[in-house]
């Protein structure tokens, strides 16, 4: 009998304890930090959703690993445990570590780009965008049509739009787009996966017109398993070979080794030019550290090394993927409107649709968020007006984001069925009593990145 219960595929062999503040803590806790999660500490959290990167548990091998870490400064044998495994799994024959996955994008587009150039992905993560602005570049997100709206079903919903990719590089000439960008999954947009057909697409346009194909490859292992449980003909596949063809489709690759490499700090860039790759290098010393370390302990690239095998073990995805999708369908059917499908590594509530009542200028993801921490101490983070809006100079109300979203992010191996079974009880509450919940003003805020920062009280 194939029993259909999907349990965590390990056991707990360490514990870390869990603080349980009361009602009256997470008020006070609330006034002190101005309505601003960024502010609290971590003892004043139940279950923190703040983010899945770097907060995953790592494995008994990767902490044994870690004993063997070798810390020679110039060829350790940690870093050639390091790039055999990186090799193994994307087959570029430079690979370069990196202290996160933002280091390996500056570094890369130092390197390739210029001032004045486009760059195309599907959404550019935050960093990828800042990165590419900061080379006085521009950085254009074409994600298909759908890809942005919430309610939209579909199983690819990262997809670059390959017509707007091939349309841009004629608007804009093919000398003035260094390279293209694939993200997955597609964090910015929801977790949402690629397809393996559309990283072809996308391939041969590049191909037709000479430009490199990059892939941010932070959770590539969560959009292997898409492909395998979406895409026809990968459901024989392994993980494993899902990743190499993927990999094999580009010239080279970003990574941050806190999401799927399933540590708490680390990166690489990996590429095949063996010139942009020198001159990777050369930069890498005059800001990371010498090639065979790149920023990291010898230790933290054993734990990356065996991270990264791990990360692909099927029985780990399909519980990790499953596990997202229990907790989107659970506070869903609850009356939690939330971003559909469920992505890789998060949920996303839609607190536009939730809270009507709300303007997007008395930031109604932020009143959700402040909620969620309020009623049973589960902090997520706002991606609403309180972090894209624009001040208005004349003092009027803000210019609204796109969206009013709540993420939740799931940090890797950390939680356990009960504590997403408590998050979906506390979801399902606010939902239910979502008339009561009230705007916030900003009374101090930053003039860039406010949402770090701001102080906010209650209207
Ligand atoms: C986290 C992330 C990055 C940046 O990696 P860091 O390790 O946080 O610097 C880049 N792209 C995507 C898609 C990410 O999720």
């Amino acid at each position: 009998m194939e029993y259909k219960t999907i349990i965590e595929p390990f056991r707990i062999h360490t514990v870390e304890a869990i603080d349980l503040p009361d009602l009256k803590q997470r008020e006070a806790a609330l006034k002190r930090s101005g309505y601003n999660l960024f502010g609290l500490r971590a003892d004043e959290v139940i279950i923190d959703l703040l983010t899945d990167s770097g907060t995953g548990a790592m494995s008994a091998e990767q902490w044994a690993g870690m004993m063997r870490g070798d810390e020679t400064y110039a060829g350790s044998r940690s870093f050639f445990r390091f790039e055999e495994t990186v090799t193994s799994i994307t087959g570029f024959d430079h690979v370069i570590p990196t202290h996160q996955g933002r280091a390996a994008e500056k570094i890369l587009f130092s390197v390739a780009v210029e001032s004045g150039d486009v760059v195309p992905n599907n959404t550019h993560f935050d960093t990828t965008r800042a990165n590419v602005e900061y080379q006085g570049a521009e950085a254009r997100d074409m994600v298909i049509p759908g890809g942005t709206d919430p309610a939209t079903i579909l199983p690819f919903k990262g997809n670059m739009d390959v017509e707007k990719l091939r349309a841009t590089i004629q608007e804009v000439g093919v000398d003035r787009v260094p390279l293209v960008m694939i993200t997955v999954t597609n964090n910015s947009g929801g977790g949402q996966p690629v397809s393996m057909a559309n990283i072809r697409d996308v391939r041969s346009v590049c191909d037709e017109y000479g430009i490199p194909l990059f892939l941010d490859a932070c959770r590539f292992a969560e959009n292997a398993w898409f492909i395998k449980t979406r895409e026809d003909g990968y459901a024989d596949t392994t993980p494993r070979e899902i990743a190499r063809e993927m990999f094999s489709l580009v010239d080279g690759t970003t990574m941050s080794a806190k999401k799927d490499g399933l540590s708490n700090i680390g990166g690489f860039l990996a590429m095949n030019n063996a010139r942009w790759a020198q001159e990777a290098r050369n930069l890498l010393i005059l800001t990371e550290g010498f090639p065979t370390y790149g920023g990291l302990a010898g230790y933290d690239l054993e734990a990356i090394a065996i991270g990264l095998n791990e990360v692909l073990d099927e029985n780990y995805l399909r519980y990790r993927i499953r596990s997202t999708e229990y907790l989107a369908t659970t506070i869903n059917a609850g009356g939690m409107p939330i971003m559909l499908p469920a992505g890789g590594h998060a949920v996303y509530l839609d607190a536009a649709a939730l809270l009507p009542h709300i303007p997007s200028y008395e930031y109604p993801a932020q009143s959700l968020a402040i909620e969620l921490y309020r009623a049973g101490g589960v902090r997520g983070v706002e991606i609403g007006t309180v972090m894209f809006g624009r001040v208005d100079p004349h003092g009027g109300p803000d210019d609204p984001a796109t969206m009013e979203l709540v993420r939740l992010a799931i940090p890797r191996r950390t939680y356990t069925q009960s504590h997403i079974d408590y998050v979906a009880e506390v979801v399902i509450d606010v939902a239910t009593r979502s008339e009561d919940l009230r705007g916030y003003r900003i009374i101090e805020q930053a003039s860039w990145l406010r949402h770090f920062t701001a102080r906010l009280e209650p209207l």
